[in-house]
């Protein structure tokens, strides 16, 4: 029995359907991506917007279009702030520019959306091992709850992950194993041994993509059931995601089905895909209009988009597809330039793959048919606090003066203030 909404576990791939309380994690007969299927005409006559006002201000305030019996552990993950822009708006030339920021999220990012959700179902699962394959973040986001759960986590990420995330890793108290690519070998070399030790080991997989864990997914759908909540309701026109594995790109399109399935709106916002021209598979992929390969060389300052194949791009199709949607690629001076402007207009830290979905704007606005009123909306996914890296080395910190007047003054001249 389950007291959740979701009636069965749907193959992507081969169509099988599976009552969800199988709890499996992939298709058994072909090894497809599952997906879970609700019940909408029960969470109608459950779910009402008369009820939302009273619960709190986190994303399990959407637990009846979540795949769980009730929630275990949480940090209160979601509740961000849709930021209306003023100096960044008037700077681009745009009249209704937001930025929903992701960085107060109780591990720094986005990913504790959908990792809450996986860690949660792991546990309705009988869990005593997690492992996932990040560039940081889905490990951290895991690590964190399963530390409140008291479970095991095993992450593998890459082995040039940036420090800041690697610390964050080890307080957390995770299991930490970097890993090397393997000469001749393509893909993410962390994925393969998730799924060796899925396999070998039992573990839970936990990655924010969905063909290893359908549960997971779903948490990442919150983001923009936020957006539209804190817009009355409605939809922006224009909406910049990152990609990287798209599970994000495909929390979207899940988000308007079932918003619409529950008559909430009846509109779609634009949905804007933006990969590094680094690390673009999803972007080649949609403008060939087949499945992405996987890239040979990725490389970007944006970690968290490093992903060489991009395991949700069915899903992904569709949110571009159904919205009259596009997929962009930003070289990565761009993304330097976007972050430097949301910590400089607006105040907000981010990682360079946080700042991906701004630099997808400007290079539509430089490039593209933007109209200039519409109600825009950039995804800032991450914290700066993840890769102090890339800040010192491209900022140097400063040095100390003297602590006299003359070096002061000095110093103000060369800073432009006097
Ligand atoms: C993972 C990540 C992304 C990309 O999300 P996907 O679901 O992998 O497409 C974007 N920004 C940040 C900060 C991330 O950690």
């Amino acid at each position: 029995m389950t007291l959740s909404f979701a009636v069965s576990l749907r193959c992507q791939e081969c169509g099988k359907e599976y009552p969800f309380e199988s709890g499996l994690y992939a298709c058994p007969e072909c090894g497809g991506k599952l997906e879970v299927v609700y019940d909408y005409e029960a969470i109608k006559e459950s779910f009402s917007v008369e009820k939302l006002k009273s619960r709190p201000w986190d994303h399990w305030r959407y637990i009846e279009f979540l795949p769980l019996d009730s929630v275990h552990v949480t940090l209160h993950e979601g509740g961000t702030w849709l930021i209306r822009s003023r100096r960044l708006a008037e700077e681009l030339g745009l009249k209704n520019l937001y930025i929903k920021n992701e960085t107060t999220n109780p591990t720094a990012s986005f990913k504790d959306r959908p990792i809450s959700v996986g860690v949660n179902r792991a546990i309705e699962l009988g869990a005593r091992v997690v492992v996932t394959a990040s560039s940081g973040n889905a490990a951290a986001a895991l690590t964190a709850l399963g530390a409140r759960a008291g479970l095991r986590v095993v992450t593998f990420v890459p082995h040039d992950a940036p420090a800041a995330k690697l610390a964050q890793l080890r307080m957390l108290g995770a299991t930490v194993i970097p890993v090397e690519p393997v000469e001749g070998e393509l893909g993410a070399p962390t994925v393969k041994l998730m799924r060796l030790s899925w396999k070998k080991y039992g573990w839970h997989p936990v990655p924010s993509f969905g063909p290893f864990n359908p549960y997971q997914i779903e948490g990442a759908k919150t983001l923009l059931m936020e957006v539209m909540e804190e817009l009355g309701f409605s939809v922006p026109d224009q909406v910049y995601v990152p990609v990287g594995g798209a599970g994000l790109l495909s929390g979207h399109i899940r988000a308007l089905d079932d918003f619409r399935a529950v008559g909430l709106i009846d509109a779609l916002p634009r949905i804007i895909a933006v990969q590094p021209e680094g690390n673009r598979p999803f972007v080649e992929a949609f403008r060939r209009g087949s499945e992405p390969e996987t890239w040979p060389n990725p490389r970007s300052i944006a970690g968290g988009l490093l992903d060489p194949y991009t395991w949700d791009w069915r899903d992904g199709f569709r949110a571009l597809r159904e919205t009259g949607g596009t997929a962009v690629a930003v070289p990565d001076d761009l993304i330097w330039e976007a972050q430097k402007m949301l910590a400089r207009y607006e105040g907000i830290f981010v990682e360079p793959s946080g700042a991906a979905s701004l630099a997808g704007l400007m290079l539509e606005l430089r490039e593209g048919d933007v109209d200039r009123s519409d109600l825009i909306v950039v995804e800032a996914t991450g914290s700066g606090f993840k890769d102090l890296d890339i800040v010192v080395q491209r900022t140097g910190l400063p040095e100390p003066i003297p602590g006299t007047e003359e070096a002061l003054e000095e110093r103000l001249k060369s800073e432009g203030i006097l």
